[in-house]
């Protein structure tokens, strides 16, 4: 799944090519492409795009009558399209302009989980789906990250990846948030303290600035096999650390990827998920 660096950095190329350019219409393809019924995408025809934003994992187009905002999900695109073909492949709905290429939201397989909400600007952060979301994973500070730790107890892992909680990680950046701050993915949030709560926040700027760097040299979004990643993807391999063997444990429906040497003190976690991680 695109998260922070990727989206981040897909949304400066896109202001780049796209500011300015006038909306004609909003044609989405599937019937559960627009989420919204208000406002009505038509608002926003013959105005020009403004620039394309971000929060959390979601692009924001916008537009002075409307924000769209576009959530890509896991097999999800907004690409540049040329072509602007009668039934495009995995085609979900289009942004076509007045003149230049339309933008194109794409998303592979079956689950249908992409979408966008057109949203009244100067409401978006209290209008569903951004409502849900915490604060911005680059926003926080030690002392309010601590804060968050205090009031959730969950593993740490957990906690990275709960939009609700901080926004803009997923699998990739929670693995390699944890490993680059040598904490187990299983460490109980509030056992991290002021100074746990210190390494994690340089580890997140740490992690989502080296995907960004990489992620702006591209002229098209990765896929996530193609991002920096020490652990994530990695399992089997050496360690770029230590020199230990990444290992995988399955922990929610999720694997997670670690190395015991620079996490664990060598331990290695067993797949189950019994409360004994937190105590
Ligand atoms: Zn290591």
């Amino acid at each position: 799944m695109p998260e922070l660096p990727e989206v981040q950095a897909h949304a400066e190329r896109l202001t780049e090519q796209f500011h300015g350019s006038v909306l004609a219409k909003f044609v989405p393809i599937t019937f559960t492409a627009l989420k919204t019924a208000v406002p009505q995408p038509n608002a926003a025809y013959g105005s020009p795009l403004v620039d394309v934003g971000r929060r959390g994992k979601y692009l924001l187009l916008h537009f002075e009558p409307v924000t769209f905002a576009v959530h890509l999900m896991q097999g999800g695109r907004l690409l540049v399209d040329d072509k602007q073909s009668a039934k495009p492949r995995n085609g979900q709905a289009r942004f076509v302009f007045d003149d230049g290429p339309a933008l194109l939201l794409t998303e592979a397989g079956k689950e249908r989980r992409a979408g966008v909400w057109a949203l009244i600007p100067g409401t978006e952060e209290a209008t569903a789906p951004l409502n849900r979301l915490g604060p911005e994973a680059l926003d926080f500070t030690p002392e309010t990250l601590a804060a968050a730790f205090e009031a959730h107890p969950m593993r740490l892992h957990g906690f990275l990846r709960d939009q609700h909680l901080i926004a803009g990680l997923g699998r990739l950046l929670a693995n390699e948030v944890c490993h680059r701050a040598k904490l187990s993915p299983f460490a109980n949030t509030r056992k991290l303290g002021p100074e746990g709560a210190a390494t994690v926040v340089d580890a997140i700027h740490a992690c989502v600035e080296e995907g960004l760097a990489y992620e702006r040299t591209r002229p098209d979004m990765s896929s996530s096999a193609d991002r920096p990643a020490a652990v994530h993807g990695r399992v089997g391999e050496k360690c770029p650390v230590c020199g230990d063997t990444i290992r995988s444990v399955s922990y929610s429906g999720y694997t997670v990827a670690y190395c015991p040497t620079c996490q664990t003190g060598g331990k290695v976690l067993a797949d189950n998920t019994t409360s004994k991680f937190l105590k």
